[in-house]
């Protein structure tokens, strides 16, 4: 039976948050530094991960994304890796790269070749100031890597006015020579980020930028696909826009997170959660919360407003932060 809600829309694909630390302290993501992180105790042991993910995948699960925090961060990254590489998923991860050089082998191992990786700026210095932390060369060593080993890359670049705006077409450009996917996100809101709608640059005026210096075409975009997929003329790679806040993808969502303390959130916006985690401790039916939760969810936007009304600000602001929901 496939998780359906009431909307009648099939849920297939569960993003695990294996961790609410990172490295980085992207200004975006993870803005307060004060951050109260999870005591251990709240997390999912990685016995307790995998037992959760066999009844997503019970239920119908097709697709799962290690996200966090930073995934690879974790101790037991490699061993959670390689036991849900043997389950029958699609599996695939979202990382900032640091870690990397760690990984690829493992991943060669098991099959899995599609990495989406955070990067917002090609300029170190501001890198330090975007990621409040100084790896740029690092990363793009990583990146390189992992693009001359054959992984299908992903570059996502959360599109700043003040901090990267001017920095999109150079991101563009390097689709033309490398196999590089990438992708333009509009900033969301979460508790901390300091965020109202007119930070957000939008996908129209993303896409102004770009007609005015490129020649490109639309591409085919893959089912439940939240970004909309460009090539530049005769280019090697591909650019996408995600534009999550003008132009939500919500009447086709098939997504559904689990943070790293084991609550099942069935939107990125939503404020309702259930503990999948202390049912699963305790015995519970795990299985019948997860089709309750999917039953549950709103038709768009976890329930809140309208992204450009009144107010929409404070009501977002009262989600986890980005970095303890898992992106
Ligand atoms: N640490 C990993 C990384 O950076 O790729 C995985 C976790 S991160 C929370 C997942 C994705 O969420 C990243 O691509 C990041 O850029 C995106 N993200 C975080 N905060 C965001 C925000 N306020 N608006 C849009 N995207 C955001
Ligand atoms: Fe860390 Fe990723 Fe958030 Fe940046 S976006 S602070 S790398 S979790």
């Amino acid at each position: 039976m496939p998780l359906l809600d009431s909307f009648g829309r099939v849920h297939d694909y569960l993003r695990i948050s294996l961790t609410d630390r990172c490295n980085l302290r992207c200004i975006y993501c993870m803005p307060d530094l004060r951050m109260q992180f999870m005591p251990p105790a709240a997390l999912m042991q990685a016995g307790e991960l995998i037992t959760l993910a066999r009844h997503f995948v019970s239920l119908g699960v097709k697709k799962i994304r290690l996200t966090g925090g930073e995934p690879l961060m974790r101790k037991d990254a490699a061993q959670i890796i390689e036991s849900l590489g043997r389950m029958p998923v699609k599996l695939a991860i979202t990382t900032n790269a640091f870690f990397l050089d760690r990984f690829f082998d493992l991943f060669d191992s098991i099959g899995l070749r599609s990495l989406n990786i955070s990067l917002d700026t090609l300029n170190p210095d501001k890198f330090k100031s975007i990621a409040q932390k100084d790896s740029f060369l690092r990363i793009w060593k990583n990146i390189d890597t992992a693009v001359n080993r054959g992984f299908h890359v992903k570059l996502n670049m959360v599109v700043m006015r003040e901090q990267n705006l001017s920095e999109l077409p150079d991101f563009i450009e390097l689709t033309r020579t490398r196999p590089l996917h990438v992708r333009l996100i509009e900033f969301m809101p979460f508790a901390g980020n300091k965020w109202n709608y007119g930070k957000t640059v939008s996908y129209a005026e993303m896409l102004e930028l770009i007609e005015s210096k490129f020649d490109f075409e639309k591409i085919e975009d893959a089912k439940n696909d939240t970004a909309r997929n460009f090539r530049v003329s005769g280019a090697t790679g591909t650019f996408a826009i995600i534009s999550s806040v003008t132009n939500p993808f919500c009447s086709t969502c098939n997504r559904i997170r689990l943070t790293a303390d084991g609550k099942i959130k069935n939107c990125l916006f939503s404020r309702e959660e259930s503990d999948l985690l202390t049912l699963l401790r305790s015995g519970g039916d795990v299985q019948k919360q997860i089709i309750e939760s999917i039953r549950g969810k709103h038709a768009a936007r976890g329930g809140l407003p309208p992204f450009e009304s009144k107010g929409a600000a404070g009501e977002f602001e009262k989600n986890r932060a980005m970095i303890s929901i898992g992106g």
